[in-house]
C-alpha cells in the first residue's frame, strides 16, 4: 500500500473531524478535534482533545461515566473557549469510571485520577488486578504511567486547567440484605468529606487547608483549588470551595500532581445530572 502524504493525512483528518462534529451535531464551533490512542497492554484507550477559539483554559475530563460534567464542559468550552481533554476506554454502549485493560493474559483496573505521580511504588498499589492479588509488574506501571504523561502533556502548558468532575451525592444508609445480614454503605464523596469527623482524620482532611461551606449551597456541588487567590475569589462569591494544603497526600490524583509542578487548578464537582448548576459553577470561574 503507498504511504499517504502528510497533506493527503491532514486531509484525511479534517475529513474525519468534519464527520465526527456532523454525526454529535453539537460541536459546531470546535475548530479541531484530535484523537491520540494509547495501549494498556491490548487495550487501547482513546484521548479525545477539542479545541476551541477564546480562552486559555484547559477542561479535564478524566472519569468517563460522569458526563454531566462532560456536558457542562463542552457547552462551557465552545462559548468560552479552550481545550478539552476526555477519555474513551469502555466497550460500545458502556461508560466506566475505571479503565480495565488486558496484558499479557491478565486483566487489571485503574482509576484514571489516580495515575498522576511520580512515585512508581504509589502507582504499583493503584492498579488492581480483576482477579486475585498477582504483584503488578514493572511493564504494567510504566505503560500507565505512559498514559498519565500523555494526558499531562495536553494540558500542562496552560495557565488554568479545570478538572470537571460528577458525585452521586447518597446519604449514609444500611440496607437490608437476605434475612439478617444487612450492608452499610457510608455517606458518599461531598464538600464534607474535607471536615475531620469522629476524631478520624484521612487523606481528604490531610490535604486540606481551609473549607467554606455555604450552607444555602448543596454539599455535592464545590470546588477544589489548589491557590488560595482561587479559594478568596470563591469565597467571595459565597460558592462552596475546599483549599487544598502545600503538603497534600499523594494519592495519584491530578489535584496533587497540578500543585507540585505549581499549576493553577480548580476541581468542579457537581452532583450527576445537575447540569445547569454545573454550568454555572464552570462559568463562575471563567469569570474570576
Ligand atoms: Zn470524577
Amino acid at each position: 500500500m503507498k504511504f499517504l502524504s502528510v497533506r493527503g493525512l491532514l486531509l484525511m483528518h479534517n475529513i474525519l473531524s468534519i464527520l465526527w462534529v456532523l454525526s454529535t451535531g453539537v460541536n459546531i464551533h470546535a475548530q479541531s478535534v484530535t484523537f491520540k490512542s494509547v495501549l494498556l497492554g491490548i487495550t487501547p484507550v482513546q484521548i479525545e482533545i477539542r479545541d476551541y477559539e477564546g480562552e486559555q483554559v484547559a477542561f479535564v475530563h478524566v472519569h468517563e461515566n460522569e458526563s454531566t460534567s462532560l456536558e457542562a464542559g463542552v457547552e462551557i468550552a465552545q462559548k468560552y473557549g479552550g481545550r478539552l481533554v476526555t477519555l474513551r476506554h469502555s466497550p460500545a454502549g458502556e461508560k466506566n469510571r475505571f479503565i480495565t485493560f488486558r496484558h499479557n493474559k491478565k486483566e487489571y483496573r485503574v482509576d484514571p485520577n489516580r495515575i498522576f505521580t511520580d512515585d512508581k511504588e504509589l502507582l504499583r498499589r493503584n492498579i488492581a488486578p480483576a482477579k486475585g492479588d498477582d504483584p503488578i509488574d514493572d511493564t504494567v506501571v510504566n505503560m500507565v504511567k505512559k498514559l498519565a504523561d500523555e494526558i499531562w502533556g495536553y494540558i500542562a502548558d496552560y495557565p488554568l486547567i479545570i478538572a470537571l468532575h460528577n458525585n452521586k451525592n447518597e446519604p449514609a444508609e444500611c440496607k437490608s440484605r437476605w434475612l439478617f445480614w444487612r450492608k452499610y454503605t457510608p455517606e458518599s464523596y461531598n464538600i464534607t468529606s474535607y471536615v475531620r469527623k469522629n476524631d478520624v482524620a484521612d487523606g481528604n482532611t490531610l490535604s486540606c487547608s481551609d473549607i467554606y461551606i455555604n450552607p444555602n449551597v448543596n454539599n455535592s456541588e464545590f470546588f477544589i483549588v489548589t491557590e488560595r487567590r482561587d479559594f478568596s475569589l470563591l469565597y467571595q462569591k459565597r460558592y462552596n470551595v475546599v483549599l487544598q494544603n502545600e503538603k497534600p497526600i499523594d494519592d495519584g490524583s491530578m489535584s496533587v500532581y497540578a500543585a507540585s509542578r505549581k499549576k493553577r487548578y480548580i476541581n468542579a464537582e457537581a452532583k450527576h445530572g445537575k447540569l445547569n448548576e454545573q454550568i454555572k459553577m464552570l462559568r463562575l470561574l471563567l469569570d474570576l
